[in-house]
């Protein structure tokens, strides 16, 4: 696996080449547009995926990650087989120490669905599950010593579960139409929309019912497990 070279402010973590884009792309979009660097960590090759074969995965996240203004970075964790334990915890931590963020997104943790459910993918659970103890692991010196420690001020989840009230919702309406691109970028998988599943259009009604919470047209839902600390940009700044 190649090292990951730079720092970055901002790193997404998804277990599949489309999970960040279909979860969380206007907000990436966003977070480019204001100045942030972002690393897009996919930890598998999507080697398992119903369509499409990893050549071409690899060259659609790229593409996609063209669209976003994110830089791609793949691992190579197994495709529906990302586990819980200890190796993955520390690769998560190194991968941490190495692009040394403010922030990290990961897809929420623990599935409430039903297994016929297209959010139920195993993969996305156990990734969420890796981030959060990795990013633990990456504060500790003694756990890799060869490389500096790192803690993540901020942890945030995507792929908040239908069943859970997010409590953070990102304006995306200004961006929603890159948005749309990066996901289509993802043509193998636009295959599935052939099918009874439009993901497409069952991607922008997730958008409008979000943006509904916080009055917008669209919105991209998250959920913090820390409270979040009022501070001069979002709460005692002169603007508000
Ligand atoms: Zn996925």
């Amino acid at each position: 696996m190649d090292e990951i070279t730079g720092t970055y402010d901002v790193v997404v973590i998804g277990p599949h080449p489309d999970d960040v884009e279909m979860g969380m792309a206007g907000t990436v979009i966003r977070l480019v547009e204001t100045g942030k660097s972002v690393l897009n960590i996919c930890l598998t090759r999507g080697e398992k995926g119903t369509y499409g074969t990893t050549e071409i995965r690899r060259r659609e996240f790229a593409a996609a990650n063209k669209v976003l203004g994110s830089t791609p970075y793949m691992s190579d964790f197994p495709d529906t087989a990302v586990t819980v334990d200890q190796e993955g915890k520390l690769k998560i931590a190194r991968m941490i120490r190495e692009a040394r963020p403010k922030i990290v997104f990961a897809p929420y943790h623990t599935n409430p669905h039903g297994h016929h459910d297209g959010a139920a993918n195993v993969d996305h659970f156990a990734t969420g599950l890796l981030v959060r103890d990795g990013v633990k692991l990456a504060r500790f010196k003694s756990v890799m010593p060869e490389i500096p420690a790192h803690d993540v001020p901020y942890l945030y989840y995507y792929m908040v579960p239908k069943s859970k009230m997010p409590n953070i919702v990102v304006d995306v309406t200004s961006v929603i139409d890159r948005a749309r691109d990066s996901i289509l970028a993802y043509e193998t998988q636009m295959a599935i929309q052939k099918q009874k599943n439009p993901i497409l259009h069952t991607l922008d009604v997730l958008r409008s019912y979000y943006g509904l919470f916080i009055g917008v047209e669209y919105g991209e839902a998250f959920y913090s497990e820390e409270a979040i600390s009022f501070g001069p940009t979002n709460f005692f700044g002169p603007s508000d």
